[in-house]
């Protein structure tokens, strides 16, 4: 993987979700060009050919453009979720009665399949259900064995599959589902770098699924119970990386607590160092309209300012009419923030207290020691990605590339905020390296003849964890001479 391809000339990450809309190798590619440095598969939807399909596309991409690229996988976790309707959709109406059953025949607009048999035993007369992302609302009149009788309170269309939240009662279930359970390995089997677990309620539900995971990939944890918010430090702790699930938690929680909690959450996510996606609803308009309103530009810029690693697309590039504009306009928001003089000091609000570890030491220094000696560039040696991590968790202005003989590694750090992961030969010695170093900055345009570039690794080589070397060189142009 050494074609030269041009870097992002921005920080932050787009992750878009894939889906009906943008699952074929085409629009893949279009999303990648656009903007996007990951892809999210929804395990809620879709089949295991499909998805498998999907991975193999993006895996085909990687290779021709020699970048690598990021597949998070997104288990569906104990989240309740109605069944299929027989068009696809119904319109409930205010007022009339509604049905859920275990009849695993289509639904209509007076009844569906609701597939957890625990929740018939967990609900009593008078309890709340929110149905896609609470815009809609059933009142339980009845309960019995196998059917609730609910009154639509507000009405609206719902389709296949559609989430539904009992923000009232707790549901007894367990962190993984046996589907979760089998989507997981066929994840793991496809190679995917992230698995994100969704409805985390506690530090042991995170520790349970890494001892499944096996190291196979990185996890990240969803923020979307109350029980997780309790719990945040424990699950942040154990995770490698949390996501803001504003979706489920504006429905867990009243909605005007979820700004308070994506500050918190990004904040408590950037001082113990693990990378934050902020995700959903963020352009919601742009699923049926090619622009979007100026809230929704203003919320993904504002997640930017506060330091979030990525900004996530669902509904928008999954199942929207306008994907690639989606995508295209996250790219634009973003450049548009970075390019503020105020956000270099806004983003720095949150203090990164190191560890007293070389390591750390060096990843803080890193950062001042470019601004100092006006470096073009930090490069990290890396075989875990965590030196990359360290550096990335300082939000350094200049680019940061970072080189790695693992291709797991580089795929796993697309999702770090402005982190340029080049997967690389492995170097025998600290000459080969501060050499392929100069090298590939200049082939990737990080920096040109004249440049300093900060180079950091671990010594002696092949050691993970190690960083203890932090050397500036200055480039001379002549790098490239016999290695073209
Ligand atoms: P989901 O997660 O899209 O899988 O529900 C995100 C959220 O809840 O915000
Ligand atoms: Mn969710």
């Amino acid at each position: 993987m050494t074609a030269p391809f041009s870097p992002r000339n921005r920080k932050v990450r787009v992750l878009a979700t894939l889906g009906p809309a943008s699952n074929t190798p085409e629009m893949i590619r279009k999303l990648y060009v656009a903007g996007a440095d990951a892809f999210r598969i929804n395990m809620s939807h879709g089949s295991h050919e499909g998805h498998a399909r999907v991975i193999a596309a993006i895996r085909e991409l990687e290779k021709e453009l020699g970048r690598a690229m990021t597949i998070l996988v997104d288990l569906q976790g104990p989240k309740l979720r109605v069944g299929r309707f027989a068009g696809g959709s119904v319109m409930l109406e205010t007022g009339k009665p509604f049905l859920l059953d275990r009849d695993k025949a289509p639904g209509d607009e007076n009844r569906v399949n609701l597939p957890h048999p625990e929740i018939f035993e967990a609900l009593e007369p008078g309890t709340r259900l929110l149905l896609d992302d609470g815009k809609l609302c059933l009142r339980v009149q009845s309960v019995a064995k196998d059917r609730i009788e609910t009154l639509v309170e507000t009405g609206g269309k719902l389709s296949d599959n559609k989430g539904l939240n009992v923000p009232d009662v707790i549901v007894p279930m367990a962190a993984l589902t046996e589907k979760d359970r089998k989507d997981l390995s066929f994840a793991l089997e496809q190679g995917a770098d992230w698995i994100a677990l969704s409805f985390v309620q506690r530090a042991e539900d995170v520790a349970e699924a890494r001892r499944l995971i096996g190291g196979k990939a990185a996890l990240l944890a969803k923020i979307e119970k109350p029980s997780a918010i309790e719990r945040l430090d424990g699950i942040l702790e154990l995770a490698d990386a949390v996501m803001v699930a504003r979706g489920d938690l504006g429905v867990e929680l009243p909605p005007e607590a979820v700004p308070p909690l994506q500050k918190r959450i990004v904040e408590s996510a950037r001082r113990l160092g693990r990378p934050v996606v902020v995700a959903t609803q963020m352009l919601e308009s742009m699923i049926t309209a090619p622009t979007p309103t100026r809230a929704e530009v203003s919320d993904v810029a504002n997640a930017i300012y506060d330091g979030a690693d990525a900004v996530m697309l669902s509904a928008e590039s999954a199942a929207g009419a306008w994907p690639v504009e989606s995508v295209a306009m996250m790219n634009k928001i973003a450049t548009a923030v970075e390019s503020d003089p105020g956000y270099a000091e806004r983003i720095h609000f949150t203090e990164t207290l190191p560890d007293p570890t070389t390591a750390d030491a060096l990843a803080e220094a890193s950062g001042n020691i470019a601004a100092t000696v006006s470096a073009a560039a930090i490069i990290c040696f890396t075989m875990s990605g965590s030196t990359a991590r360290r550096v990335a968790r300082e939000r350094p202005s200049v680019p940061l590339m970072t080189l790695t003989p693992q291709l797991s590694t580089a795929r796993r750090l697309g999702l770090l905020w402005g982190v340029h992961a080049v997967h690389t030969r492995d170097v025998g010695s600290f000459e080969e390296m501060v050499a392929k170093a100069k090298r590939i900055a200049l082939r990737h345009g990080m920096a040109k003849a004249g440049d300093r570039v900060i180079l950091m690794a671990g010594v002696p080589f092949g050691t993970p964890g190690s960083t203890n070397v932090l050397h500036v060189v200055r480039l001379s142009g002549d790098e490239l001479k016999g290695h073209r």
